[in-house]
């Protein structure tokens, strides 16, 4: 049976080449075409086929091969690989001449051949993991269906589009390995979830030595197709296909580079893969493209979304629905709407106090510690309004040796595909100028690739008995970070109050400010399919 950890990739072909097989006694040249394909047992293989015929005149393993240049438009092949069949010709390598017609051919072919050879999925299936079990790191905690989808979803080039469209995320990174190239230079470079390559590009562009591009899904063949199609920078990228917690590497990197950010930065649980890909390919000291991510938390004051979430539960209060009395299920339906995180780009004088900041290091975080991330609150309400919630966003940083860049997703920055993210509470809490909001923002993580939030803020209840201490007031709710409610489609209708603090007042004292100075966000709002742990990309 064909191991189901192998994914085979489509053969290659060179349909027009001659051949000249020079180490046979009466060396003669023929046309030709020539195949790199998979074989079952997960073997990169070249073959030569004579025209019309189904059998190979050659069947070679690609690890036994080496490529030379004999000039323009000839290759020379040597393999040590030799047929059962003659047990006196084992002692000789077989030497095959391949010419081209063009120049570009030629080039084509030599980067094919690095990329067959290098690129192969190497998922150890033969004996344990490091981790000593047969299934991954990334197998042993991921639902195998979550994981079927997640992976579906990236292997489309529309969502790598959507992505690769979103330009204050694409030209941060751009910037951030441009201005930098200094870190990339004569550098081996590993991009963590290539997707379509374009920050494997990106980082032949900023002169990388070599960049290894590793995608487990589908899109791995799109990126080799796109590299390849960019021959001056593609020569020095290999695509692996396969999971980073699976794939082997020929050398360590000296900088990695990712886009491992999910809806709250955490979604997606890839920031593990990211640390994972730090402690198996990264040389001591080596460098992060992004190195840390911040999530910036601040209650909010919303009647419009409050009142909207909470009417979609008012269905389930009729009586007489085809004769029905429907109202037995109200409660669980209002339960569930306030269940769904909302991601949507709000204005920022929404925000009732100042953020507090959580920050992840990139690079000494262990995997472990994103298994759970538990971050106490403490705000200072700057006005007396009713608190709807909690609201959300993450910039990371690109901490280079020219440059240190920011890409923010902050309320009132230019949108990106991220948007914003709030948690709403079922019951609205009421709060004065200048009184203290405690709280817990809690994630935990679940094998969907994705969280579920606890969260809980309690402010002192004013009025009687305030001076002696007050009672608490508290409210919790809980909610699947999977199953987020993208409301992008409404305007978002707001009165700004003289009372409330600016915008500007509440993000200054956040250091250092986030520095996105190029692209504009998306002008027409893609809601991504909720089917997937990836949909928020
Ligand atoms: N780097 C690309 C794509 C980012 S989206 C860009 O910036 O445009 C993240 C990509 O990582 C997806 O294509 C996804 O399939 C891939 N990915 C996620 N987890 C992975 C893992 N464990 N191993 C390899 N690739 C992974």
């Amino acid at each position: 049976m064909e191991d189901p950890l192998w994914q085979k990739r489509s053969p290659q072909v060179f349909p027009s080449i001659t051949l000249s097989h020079l180490s046979s006694s009466a060396p003669s040249s023929s046309a030709a075409s020539a195949f790199f394909s998979d074989d079952r047992s997960g073997c990169s293989r070249l073959r030569f086929h004579q025209p019309c015929s189904a059998v190979p005149v050659f069947d070679l393993d690609l690890r036994k091969i080496q490529i030379f240049k004999l000039g323009l438009l000839e290759l020379l092949c040597v393999t040590n690989e030799t047929g059962d069949d003659d047990p006196e010709e084992k002692s000789f390598s077989r030497v095959v001449k391949i010419g081209f017609s063009t120049k570009d051919e030629t080039k084509a072919f030599h980067l094919a051949f690095e990329q067959w050879k290098l690129g192969v999925v190497v998922t150890k299936t033969d004996g344990p993991l490091e981790n000593g079990s047969r299934k991954s790191k990334f197998d042993n905690k991921i639902d195998a269906t979550s994981a079927k989808m997640y992976f579906h979803y990236y292997g489309q080039l529309l969502h790598q589009q959507n992505m690769l469209q979103d330009y204050v995320r694409t030209g941060t990174y751009h910037a951030a390995v441009i201005e930098n190239h200094i870190d990339f230079s004569g550098r081996v470079v590993l991009d963590v979830g290539a997707g379509s390559g374009i920050l494997s590009l990106f980082a032949a562009q900023a002169g990388a030595k070599h960049v290894y591009a590793v995608e487990a899904s589908e899109m791995a063949e799109y990126a080799r197709r796109l590299i390849a199609g960019n021959p001056s920078l593609g020569q020095r990228i290999t695509v692996i296909k396969g999971k980073i917690e699976e794939v082997d590497l020929p050398e360590k990197a000296d900088i990695l580079i990712s886009e491992p950010m999910g809806t709250l930065l955490v979604n997606e649980r890839m920031l593990e893969t990211y640390v994972i890909a730090r402690d198996r390919f990264l040389i001591p000291d080596g460098k992060m493209f992004p190195s840390l991510g911040r999530i910036h938390m601040a209650p909010f004051s919303d009647e419009y979304l409050y009142v909207e979430i909470a009417n979609k539960a008012l269905f389930w209060q009729q009586r007489n629905y085809y004769g029905v009395d429907l109202t037995s299920l109200y409660g669980s339906a209002f339960q569930g709407y306030f269940s769904q995180p909302v991601v949507d780009a709000f204005d920022p004088r929404l925000l009732i106090s100042q953020p507090i900041v959580h920050t992840l290091d990139f690079t000494c975080i262990k995997e472990e510690d994103l298994y759970e991330i538990d971050i106490p609150l403490n705000f200072v309400s700057s006005v007396g309004t009713r608190v709807h919630g909690l609201a959300c966003w993450f910039d990371v940083l690109f901490n280079g040796s020219s440059v240190q860049r920011w890409l923010t997703t902050a309320p009132g920055a230019p949108t990106t595909h991220w948007y914003q993210l709030r948690c709403v509470l079922a019951q609205p809490m009421y709060v004065m100028a200048g009184q203290e909001i405690t709280g817990r923002f809690h994630l935990v993580s679940h094998d969907a690739q994705s969280y579920t939030i606890y969260l809980t803020l309690s402010a002192k209840a004013w009025g009687a008995g305030a001076d002696q201490g007050g009672t608490l007031q508290t409210f919790s709710c809980k909610l699947d970070l999977k199953e987020p409610y993208y409301r992008l489609s409404q305007p978002q209708p707001y009165v700004f109050q003289q009372d409330q603090q600016s915008h500007t007042e509440l993000m200054q004292s956040q250091e250092p400010s986030p520095q996105v100075q190029d692209g504009t966000g998306p002008s027409v709002a893609i809601i991504p399919s909720q089917i997937s742990g990836a949909s928020e990309r």
